[in-house]
C-alpha cells in the first residue's frame, strides 16, 4: 500500500478523465466512463494530489494512511 488512499464518490464523477490524466498509473475509468482507482495506484503522492485538487466536481478525497511509507517511497 502506498500510504495513501482515494476514495471515489461515482455519484458525483462526470467521466472527463482528468484525474487519469495527472496521475495515469492511479486512476483509470471503467466501462461506463467513471473514474475508477488503479489496484495498485503507483504515482507519486505530488501527482495524486494533484489529480485529487483538479477533480472539478470534488469527487475524489484523499486520505493519508501511513506518513512513514510516503515519506520512504515518495
Ligand atoms: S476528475 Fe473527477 S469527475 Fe473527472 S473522471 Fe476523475 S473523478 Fe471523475
Amino acid at each position: 500500500m502506498p500510504g495513501w488512499s482515494v476514495h471515489v464518490d461515482r455519484t458525483r464523477c462526470l467521466g472527463c478523465g482528468v484525474c487519469a490524466a495527472y496521475a495515469p498509473g492511479s486512476f483509470t475509468q471503467d466501462d461506463e466512463g467513471l473514474a475508477v482507482l488503479c489496484d495498485p495506484p503507483v504515482d507519486p503522492l505530488d501527482e495524486v494530489r494533484a489529480a485529487v485538487d483538479s477533480c472539478p466536481t470534488g469527487a475524489l478525497s484523499l486520505a493519508i494512511t501511513d506518513v512513514a511509507t510516503i515519506e520512504r517511497e515518495g
